[in-house]
């Protein structure tokens, strides 16, 4: 390769351009290339290129000219430390001018080489040393068999090269740090998240060995340490944790903390689900172990959540999900434990993917459907109301009941439009049986997510469906969960005023499981309570539960409130509620869900036989009465 003779200066531009695009993983090459041209330029025997590592005190090797053969690996020179004492850097540790070093034998080691592969029994040197911000930070060397003065043209020649690869040397290091800080966490040290990432995208790419196990793991009740101890004692925890997992870890496995107290460990070695669930304990003894933190001797469960992935079949997307899913599942089991995604939790998964994915299209293209389930007085039989259960006519899975998708539509931003959808089907079907001079006396009743009552329109939605179906607020209830209240009082507030304003009933669902006690509800104008079927379909078995639900119909009586008795499934229910004063309910003995067209047959008789045998009654449904 012959390299044009160029002149000092446009050598200097040369080099210029060669390194200005230069970075991390082109810098060798891109030295040699220099490299080789500088041995031509100068005429002279060998060049080479090296780095000083301060922390390490020590001189590296980046190229070199031409490329010398390594007889022994390591290869002795590519890292000379500069305390050891025979090391021919050492003397160029703090060297901040250019040596010209005239038959000085200064490169033992080099000179070693060079006498051998040319047989001449002298050498020259220049060393020229790379200066950042005045200090030493590497060593441009040229060895020239024989003598060679250096004229002092050429000597500003190699100090703006020297210059220009000190420039490049700053900026890949610059880089490096950027990139060490773009992918490690602050705290540990360990891999962050796009670290953590970019490993898992190699490791699955197709044809690479699996499976590839993921472990999510997660410290139970790390929040009470921080509260406790403090913050600072928080963080050392989480830093002696980091150290010990580093530790008993392969060096190839990648640690990675995602923020909190959420660690995901990779292992390097491929394995199935018996040895992941092993190494998943193994690690999980490890971290539950106790750790010292200043004066206190502390330690925390840890839960961790196992998922394998196929390399070319599973996403990395999956498998940090299903992790996590089975994560979920071991803390939900009491924590402290670890637990495998299995196909049980895969399942529920599709299930929920599935729903992510057609629920919108479901709300649009009428496979929703309302169901009626009635609501009666049970001294007379009469039916009060009719509440409103959406179901979906799924494509592949059926009738799905509203456990099934609710709440993916509440974690999806669809609960707008799937409550739109109830209300509005609703109140039309309501709307028409009034027509039809069926339902007359009755309330429909209308169960409203959490997600809904905050919106900001759900009093104007609410208003202009009623008018467009021309139903007077007082037909409607609707029904909100006591957690919801609880939550975000404020906001509740405005909102059922707003539904007062139209004559909007309200009830509070699912009664007695939150934590809201009637006092709370003092301050919302809500008109009933509906006591969760839980305790209702106890009665008559559960002295507790009885309790409970005399405590709460009494209650409602003081505060004013009308209550309903929902999962009535005996009769035993029925007689405890009438006997409690709780008249109204609602359940499979008087009647399950039921499609409109069904629903309509109660809604013209206008009650539902029972044969309760109340007290003083000879039938439990006294002939005419309503
Ligand atoms: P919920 O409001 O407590 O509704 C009553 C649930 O209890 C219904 O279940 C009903 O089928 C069931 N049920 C009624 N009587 C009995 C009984 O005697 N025994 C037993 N074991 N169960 C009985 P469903 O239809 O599966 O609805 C479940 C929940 O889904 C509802 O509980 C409600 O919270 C929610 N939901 C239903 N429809 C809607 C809706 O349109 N919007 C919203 N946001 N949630 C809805
Ligand atoms: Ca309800
Ligand atoms: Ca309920």
């Amino acid at each position: 390769m012959t390299v044009p003779r160029r002149t000092l200066d446009s050598l200097v531009t040369q080099v210029a351009s060669e390194l200005m695009a230069v970075d991390a993983t082109t810098m060798a090459s891109a030295s040699e290339r220099v490299l080789s041209w500088l041995v031509e330029h100068f005429d002279v025997d060998f060049s080479f290129l090296r780095f000083t590592d301060q922390k390490q005190r020590a001189s590296i090797l980046i190229a070199e000219w031409p490329p010398r053969p390594v007889a022994v690996d390591p290869d002795p020179l590519r890292v000379a430390y500069f305390d050891q004492t025979n090391s021919v850097f050492a003397q160029f540790e703090h060297a901040t001018e250019p040596m010209v070093l005239r038959d000085s034998g200064e490169f033992p080691d080099y000179q070693q080489f060079i006498l051998e592969s040319t047989g001449y029994s002298q050498v020259s040197a220049a060393a020229v040393p790379l200066v950042s911000r005045d200090v030493s930070t590497g060593l441009l060397g040229f060895i020239k068999v024989g003598d060679r003065d250096w004229s002092t043209r050429e000597v500003n020649v190699l100090k703006a090269i020297a210059a220009l690869f000190a420039q490049l040397q700053a900026r890949v290091e610059a880089e490096e740090r950027l990139r060490y800080i773009a992918m490690h966490d602050d705290l540990t040290g360990l891999a962050n998240r796009r670290a953590l990432l970019e490993h898992m995208e190699d490791r699955l790419r197709p044809g690479s060995p699996g499976p590839v196990a993921a472990f999510f793991l997660d410290l139970d009740r790390l929040k009470a340490l921080n509260d406790f101890l403090g913050h600072t004692a928080g963080d050392n925890f989480i830093r002696t944790l980091a150290t010990r997992l580093r530790e008993n870890l392969d060096p190839g496995d990648v640690i990675a903390r995602l923020g909190g107290d959420e660690f995901v460990i990779v292992p390097a070695k491929p394995m199935d689900a018996a040895a992941a669930e092993r190494e998943a304990s193994r690690i999980q003894q490890l971290v539950a172990r106790r750790v010292t933190v200043g004066e206190e001797t502390v330690s925390r469960g840890a839960s961790v959540g196992v998922a394998l992935g196929i390399p070319g079949e599973t996403t990395v997307a999956d498998v940090l999900r299903r992790a996590d899913h089975a994560l979920l599942s071991a803390k939900s089991s009491g924590g402290n434990g670890v637990a495998v995604f299995t196909d049980a939790m895969r399942a529920q998964f599709e299930l929920q993917d599935d729903v992510e994915l057609n629920l919108r299209g479901a709300v649009a293209d009428g496979s929703l459907v309302l169901h009626y389930q009635p609501e009666v007085d049970l001294r007379t039989g009469r039916v009060v109301a009719l509440e409103a259960l959406v179901r979906w006519q799924h494509p592949t899975r059926g009738l799905l009941p509203p456990g099934a998708f609710v709440g993916v539509a509440e974690a999806t931003n669809l609960a707008g439009e799937l409550g739109r959808w109830v209300i509005r089907t609703a109140a039309e079907q309501f709307a028409q049986w009034r027509r039809r001079g069926l339902a007359s006396n009755v309330v429909i009743r209308i169960n409203v997510s959490p997600v809904q009552l905050v919106s900001l329109d759900f009093v104007e939605t609410i208003e202009g469906i009623l008018r467009r179906y021309g139903i007077d607020g007082s037909s409607v209830c609707l029904e909100i969960t006591e957690h919801v209240v609880v939550q975000d009082l404020a906001r509740t507030q405005v909102t059922l005023r707003g539904l007062k304003r139209m004559g909007v009933q309200i009830a509070i669902d699912d009664f007695g499981t939150g934590y809201s006690s009637l006092s709370h509800l003092k301050a919302l104008p809500v008109d009933a309570v509906k006591i969760d079927r839980g305790f209702v379909q106890r009665l008559g078995a559960s002295a507790d539960d009885l309790a409970i639900v005399k405590s709460i119909v009494g209650l409602a009586g003081s505060f004013g409130l009308g209550v309903v008795g929902e999962g009535v499934e005996t009769t035993v229910a029925a007689r405890t509620l009438v006997a409690l004063g709780c008249y109204r309910a609602q359940g499979f003995l008087i009647a399950r869900p039921m499609p409109g067209v069904e629903v309509e047959e109660h809604l013209a008789a206008g009650r539902i036989a029972l044969d309760l045998d109340l007290p003083g009654t000879s039938r439990s449904v006294l002939p005419g009465a309503s």
